[in-house]
């Protein structure tokens, strides 16, 4: 690796989702004077859906891409400086923190705010990837509403596939969830809840074949891996909930991360094990992962960020 510059920053902030620029509002209102880098999604997960109808201060709703690009006008207002670039290698074991950008420019940090998010699994089938965003979603909570009164597919067996279907119940007229073996994952009260919602059904020991639909998912076609059998099930919409990956890899050798990669923080804190490093957002949160939450949650590191700092001395 060669390094060829080397930068002095104040306060720097990893990514820019919703967590990234609202930690970055933050800290440049209190002169911390941050420096984001966006990572290769600018804008992060949002710009990757259609209507954002759940975040308040949008009483029309707003496009994800656009959303975000106010926040980066938000950010920007207030002096911060955003970088295209995707931090490939850190090391917290020094004071202060060394970051590098794309394998080349070093920075040196006196605090950082993680904010590089998470990314949904998929299946991997080429239907999913074809109709994404055209009946095929990672969120039944963002894009739930859009199917309301129809008949959707749900694929997935923890608590979040659970949860959603539920969810989905409440909106939809069938529910038809697709478990790849003959029992769930999720805890045991979740599953009792999905079994005994009337207008749930149950694919057990079953894998999606294809998702089917030439502009928008019409069906998806299931097969039961017992018995080969295809069953086609009209559909309108498709959603995937088996499981989120976090963008932690490049940070486990110095923080602390669960059996799932998400950073650990300390107990209401974005506080990381490392001392002026924080985290926010999708990349620590498994439960909610909404846009206003990780919002939430970069408001506490900036400002836990700014206390830091200030009783360092830096
Ligand atoms: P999990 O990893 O717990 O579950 C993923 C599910 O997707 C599993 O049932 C798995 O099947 C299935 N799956 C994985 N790959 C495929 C595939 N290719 N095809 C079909 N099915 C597949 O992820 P979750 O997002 O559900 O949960 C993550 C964590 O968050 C968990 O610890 C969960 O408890 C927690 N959580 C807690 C909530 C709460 O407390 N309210 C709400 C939501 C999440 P298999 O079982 O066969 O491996």
């Amino acid at each position: 690796m060669s390094t060829e510059v080397v930068e002095k920053v104040h306060c720097l902030i990893i990514g820019s989702g919703p967590a990234g620029y609202t930690a970055a509002i933050y800290a440049a209102r209190a002169n911390l004077k941050p420096l984001m880098y966006t990572g290769l999604l600018q804008g992060g997960q949002l710009v990757n859906t259609t209507d954002v109808e759940n975040y308040p201060g949008y009483p029309q709703g707003i496009l994800g891409p656009e959303m975000m690009e106010d926040f980066k006008k938000q950010a920007e207002r207030f002096g911060t400086d955003i970088r295209f670039g995707i931090a490939t290698k850190v090391d917290f074991s020094t004071t202060p923190k060394k970051v590098w950008i794309d394998d080349t420019k070093l920075l040196e940090a006196d605090a950082v705010i993680l904010a590089t998010g998470a990314e949904a699994k998929w299946l991997g089938i080429p239907s999913e990837k074809r109709l994404n965003g055209s009946g095929v979603s990672a969120c039944a909570v963002c894009d739930g509403f859009f199917y309301k009164g129809t008949e959707v597919a749900i694929v997935g067996a923890g608590d979040t596939a659970c949860e959603e279907a539920i969810y989905l119940s409440k909106l939809c007229t069938r529910v038809h969830m697709i478990v790849r073996r003959d029992q769930m994952r999720a805890s045991k009260i979740m599953q009792d809840r999905v079994v005994d919602t009337h207008n749930i059904t149950i694919y057990w020991n079953s894998e999606t074949d294809e998702v089917l639909g030439e502009n928008v998912v019409e069906a998806v076609r299931i097969v039961n891996k017992l018995t080969g059998e295809k069953t086609t099930v009209p559909v309108a919409g498709f959603f995937v909930a088996i499981g989120h990956q976090p963008n932690s890899a490049i940070f486990k050798d110095f923080i602390e991360t669960d059996d799932q990669g998400y950073v650990i923080t300390a107990p209401d804190s974005t506080k990381t094990k490392i001392e002026g490093v924080f985290a926010c957002g999708d990349l620590q949160d498994k439960i909610y992962r909404q846009a206003v939450t990780a919002a939430g949650t970069g408001c506490m590191a900036a400002l836990e960020a700014e206390r830091w700092l200030s009783e360092k001395g830096f």
